[in-house]
């Protein structure tokens, strides 16, 4: 039997960062009840992705003792994926073109201020080994979401990365 598909609930066809009067919907129902919240902090405590109705649970729960549960579930996961230690990575801007508009964001579409710019594979590689050069064992690779940066682009990109050297690459937006 085939796993089921990714949830799309949010972004139909992936064309919408996300379908804003779907979250809506999801955020506006009303308070759950504690073993709703329960099962899904134990589904999250045994480590398998959490869908969006979901996660929406989590935020709707407003009874402080749900909410201190949630707290202390996300501590225990923390400790129990991390432990105790702080990695820090180095960012790597590949690429500022973005469709969206998330009003934080200097890389929105309506920044008329921001200057566009994607890295070349030359400039990539030069990036990688500056950051190496300098210490950086861990990096993160920044991209908006835009119709340039497919899949492909991005696989490519960290692709190139690894082949610079020995950090350990990943990728956002
Ligand atoms: S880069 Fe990310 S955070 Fe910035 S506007 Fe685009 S989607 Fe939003």
């Amino acid at each position: 039997m085939n796993a089921p598909g990714p949830d799309r609930t949010l972004s139909r066809d992936f064309a919408d960062f996300v379908d804003e009067a779907a979250f809506l919907r999801l955020i506006g129902g009303d308070a759950p009840d504690s073993a709703r919240v329960r099962d899904v902090l134990a589904k999250s405590l045994a480590k398998e992705p959490l869908e969006p109705a979901e996660a929406a649970v989590l935020l709707r729960a407003g009874a402080p003792e749900l909410v201190e549960e949630i707290f202390d579930a996300a501590r225990r996961l923390k400790r129990e994926v991390y432990g105790r230690r702080i990695v820090l990575f180095a960012p790597l801007y590949i690429g500022n073109l973005c469709v969206n508009d998330c009003g934080y964001c200097a890389f929105r579409a309506s920044n008329p201020d921001s200057v566009r710019r994607t890295l070349s594979p030359v400039e990539v590689e030069a990036q990688v080994a500056a950051l190496e050069r300098s210490g950086h064992k861990r990096l993160i690779l920044v991209f908006g979401e835009h119709p340039r940066y497919t899949p492909e682009f991005i696989a490519d990109t960290v692709r190139r990365v690894a082949a610079v050297g020995p950090a350990t690459a990943r990728s956002g937006a």
